[in-house]
Order: structure tokens, then C-alpha cells, then sequence
């Protein structure tokens, strides 16, 4: 299937995602790369997955997703912290890095909606665990064509991500809490994706669904170029000599980040090994230790809400890929994990996970890591990243591996100030996010983003609450049918 319908699309008909064919190989080498901003990296990776799309077509997209929308010319900016470098990805618009893809899938979707002449307009179904939910919304509001319905965990979110979202302008856009958590959420959209009665309904009224969350093949393809960036921008300053294995440690929730970091790899980049950060939802530690996938297990909310998820979809693409490419293969798998919320691996297949290293964080190793890092350094990271920088710390300390690492930095602090405050001093502890903003300022040095300023008295404008089990009524009711 060409890229834009799959991006359309979002999920194949039989529940399952689309993956590329074949991982195709960087054709530009790394010294050019390094020569290049942002913009043009993006359109040399993404040309080679999304290969119906014209270079006038996604050269426009990359255009218009990039630019002054983010705080930093860079787009991605690096940053040295004693020995090893923070990949921020949450310069744009909400402060999270789910903004890297979720600013260009919009345009990617107008393009392919335009491409394949489709009439209907499209409503973009999103559970969020807090940061897709305002990224998207930030992507489609008021874009022609479309609608967006975000679910949300009612109290499984930061003060400041509900407050991002439930002040979303724009008559095309819906926000609902549920009572549940990320993964009901996720699999009450899952659902709906699957509901043949429900696309009829839809057809019928002029509507089609697709899918802003990382099952959308149009959200991994942006974010392998961060990686590939990276480590050009490194090569380019002298950090990295070229073809020198490059660690990334990437906090994990869905498995987007780090499948796009493996795509990286597959595509020729001398990434070293992935290192995969879980917090105490370690679901995915205790896959890469055992071969066994199991999600049978109690759901904890922790600081780091976005990363809450037993079910991490984008595994499924793994799967698929050390099965060795073997759909049906996979499909076992997947029907196990739906109907037994577990599977198992082939020794062999385990095999093929070795540039994987697995581990997790605990509340206080977590906690802990921002304060020291903050007291030996002065930087502060938010409760995510520091799940990932606490994990990099243990992997390190078993392996003595020195190769130098990017830790993906998923967060802007300023998404979490109670918990990223409350670590460093246990005088902030028990007082609101809200008030916390400035006093982050005054320690940290760092502005306080656009994105929290704009948010800090804008009215509530959406106060939809339901129950997991009616969240279809609740879509049918916003779209009138
Ligand atoms: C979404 C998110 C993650 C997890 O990313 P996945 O691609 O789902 O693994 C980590 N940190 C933050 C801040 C996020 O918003």
C-alpha cells in the first residue's frame, strides 16, 4: 500500500499496523548530512519511506511543520551534560516531543487526503496519555477538512497536560475524560477503528477516521529523523568520529520512540545499542529479560504519566521484524496479547533483540536523578527523561560500555513542575503546578515557554467526562450521528 493510505488509514482493516516493506538505506552520507539544518535532514530521511509523496509535496509539509512554531532554530537542539547529551525534543509548540511528528502529520494527511481524493473529512480518533492528546490538537485545529476527538485518562494525567487540552480552541476539535486509564483508552479506540457498523454510520454522514497516535506509520517516519540528526550534528562538531556506534536511551511508554531510534539503526546509522527506559510500569524490562510479554498485571500511576502504558503498541512492529517479517507470525502473537494480555518469543527471535538493552526506574531513582543532576550541574530534566537518564546510569554501570550516548529528552520541565520540583527540594512539595512555573524560572535560568504562558489563564472550554464504555457514544454525539 503507498505511504499516504496508510498514513489515511492509520490502521490496517484487520486491526493490525502498517510497517515499511523494507527498511530503506540512508543515501546521503553522514558529512553531508552534517552540513545540513533540520528541514533538509528531515527531507532526505522521510523521502525514502514516504515515496509517493512528491519532493515539492513533502518539502511543503516539512516547511510548514518546522518552523517558527518551535522555540529553537534547531528544532532539536543537544545538550552536553557532564558526559553524555540531551537530544530536546520539546522545543515545539506543547513542550513534548510528541510535537517532532505531531506538527508535520497534519500536513502529511491533507496531502495524502488531496493525493487519494478523498471527499469525506476526516476525523482523527487519539488516546493520549497526556502529551499526544495537546500535540495533536495543536496539529489539527482548525485545519480544513478534519475533526479531532482526543481521549483522555481522567486522573491519569499532570495538572498542566489536562489544562493544555481542555483549553483547545477550534469548533473542530472534542476533548473527553474517561474514567479509566491510557491502555482503556487506547482500546476503546482500537475498537471503534475495528467497528465495521460504526465506519458505515460514518461513510453514510461524510466522515472517515484515522489515528494521530504512533500506530499511525506517519508519526514514526519524523521521528527516525531526529536520530540521524543527532548523530550527523555530532559527527559535524567533532563529538562522534563517522561510523562511531552512537547509544541512545530513550524513555518509553508505546515503543514509538525507540522503534523509530531501531529503524535509525536499520537504515545504515551506526546506532550502538537502544537502550529502553521503563518506569515501574515495566512491562517491556521484563520482556527483554524473559521473552515473555505480559501485561496481566496491576497499572501504576507514576511521575512520568505519558510513559503509564502495559500495552505498547509499536512492539507489534518489532515483533513483526524479528519474526522475520512474518505477518502471520505476528498476528499469533498479537491474538495472544488480546486474548490473554501475554506471549512468548522463539529463543530465536530473542536473539534478534541484542541491540536492545532493557531496564527501569523506580518513583525515587527517578526523583533522584533530577536532583543530582540538577545539584551537579544546574540542568533540569523532567521526570521522563530522567527515567531514561537513570536507566543509562544502570546500564553503564553493568556494562562499562563508554560509547558515547544520547539520552532522548521527551519533556520540557515545565510539563511536570510539581514532581520535577518536589524532587530537587521537598519544600516545593504540595504546592500547585501552576505556582511552581515561576520558581522553576528562577532556579533553572530556563524561560518558561510559550506554551505554559498561554495556557496559565486560558478558560476550561472542554469538560466532557464519560465512562470507558461510552466513549463511542460520545464520539457519535460530537459528530452529530
Ligand atoms: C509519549 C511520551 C513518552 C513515550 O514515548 P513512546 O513513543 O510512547 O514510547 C515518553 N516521554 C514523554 C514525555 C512522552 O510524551
Amino acid at each position: 500500500m503507498p505511504a499516504s493510505q496508510a498514513i489515511l488509514k492509520g490502521l490496517a482493516e484487520d486491526g493490525g499496523l502498517f510497517v515499511p516493506e523494507q527498511i530503506p538505506a540512508l543515501d546521503v552520507p553522514i558529512e553531508k548530512l552534517a552540513e545540513m539544518d533540520y528541514q533538509q535532514v528531515a527531507y532526505e530521511v522521510m523521502k525514502l519511506f514516504l515515496t509517493d509523496f512528491t519532493e515539492e509535496e513533502l518539502k511543503g509539509c516539512i516547511a510548514r511543520a518546522y518552523d517558527s512554531k518551535f522555540e529553537s532554530d534547531e528544532i532539536a537542539p543537544l545538550k552536553k551534560v557532564q558526559d553524555v547529551y540531551f537530544l530536546e525534543l520539546f522545543h515545539g509548540a506543547t513542550i513534548a516531543f510528541k510535537d517532532m511528528a505531531l506538527s508535520i502529520l497534519p500536513h502529511l494527511m491533507i496531502t495524502a487526503a488531496r493525493k487519494n481524493q478523498v471527499g469525506r473529512e476526516i476525523v482523527i480518533l487519539t488516546a493520549t496519555s497526556g502529551d499526544t492528546g495537546k500535540a495533536a490538537l495543536a496539529g489539527f485545529a482548525g485545519v480544513e477538512g478534519t475533526r479531532i476527538i482526543v481521549f483522555y485518562p481522567k486522573d491519569g494525567v499532570s495538572p498542566i497536560q489536562e489544562k493544555q487540552m481542555v483549553s483547545q480552541k477550534g469548533s473542530n476539535t472534542f476533548v473527553v475524560g474517561i474514567h479509566g486509564n491510557f491502555d482503556q483508552a487506547q482500546t476503546g479506540v482500537k475498537q471503534m477503528f475495528a467497528d465495521k457498523g460504526l465506519a458505515q454510520e460514518m461513510a453514510e454522514a461524510g466522515f472517515q477516521f484515522s489515528s494521530a497516535n504512533s500506530i499511525n506509520i506517519g508519526r514514526l517516519v519524523p521521528q527516525i529523523v531526529y536520530y540521524v540528526y543527532a548523530y550527523a550534528k555530532m559527527v559535524g562538531n567533532g563529538a562522534l568520529k563517522n561510523g562511531e556506534p552512537l547509544n541512545v536511551a530513550v524513555p518509553t511508554g508505546n515503543f514509538g520512540n525507540i522503534l523509530a531510534a531501531y529503524y535509525a539503526k536499520g537504515m545504515g546509522l551506526p546506532v550502538g545499542k537502544l537502550i529502553c527506559a521503563s518506569n515501574e510500569n515495566k512491562v517491556l524490562y521484563d520482556f527483554f529479560a524473559t521473552g515473555t510479554y505480559d501485561k496481566n498485571r496491576e497499572f501504576l500511576l507514576t511521575s512520568s504519566p505519558s510513559m503509564d502504558i502495559l500495552i505498547s503498541s509499536n512492539l507489534e512492529r518489532l515483533i513483526y521484524r524479528i519474526a522475520g517479517n512474518d505477518a502471520e507470525k505476528n498476528k499469533d502473537l498479537m491474538k495472544s496479547l488480546q486474548e490473554e494480555g501475554r506471549y512468548e518469543i522463539t529463543p530465536e527471535m530473542k536473539g534478534k533483540l541484542e541491540a536492545f538493552y532493557g531496564n527501569y526506574a523506580s518513583e525515587a531513582e527517578t526523583a533522584a536523578m533530577i536532583k543530582k543532576t540538577y545539584q551537579e550541574t544546574g540542568y533540569v530534566m523532567d521526570t521522563h527523561t530522567s527515567v531514561a537518564a537513570s536507566v543509562y546510569e544502570k546500564y553503564l554501570s553493568e556494562t562499562g560500555d563508554t560509547a558515547k550516548t544520547v539520552i532522548a529528552s521527551t519533556a520540557s520541565p515545565y510539563k511536570f513542575t510539581k514532581s520535577v520540583m518536589s524532587a530537587i527540594d521537598s519544600k516545593y512539595e504540595g504546592r500547585p503546578d501552576f505556582e511552581l512555573v515561576d520558581e522553576l524560572e528562577a532556579i533553572s535560568g530556563v524561560k518558561i515557554p510559550q506554551a505554559i504562558e498561554e495556557i496559565r489563564n486560558a478558560p476550561v472550554l472542554h469538560r466532557t467526562v464519560c465512562e470507558v464504555s461510552e466513549m463511542k457514544e460520545s464520539v457519535k454525539k460530537f459528530l452529530g450521528i
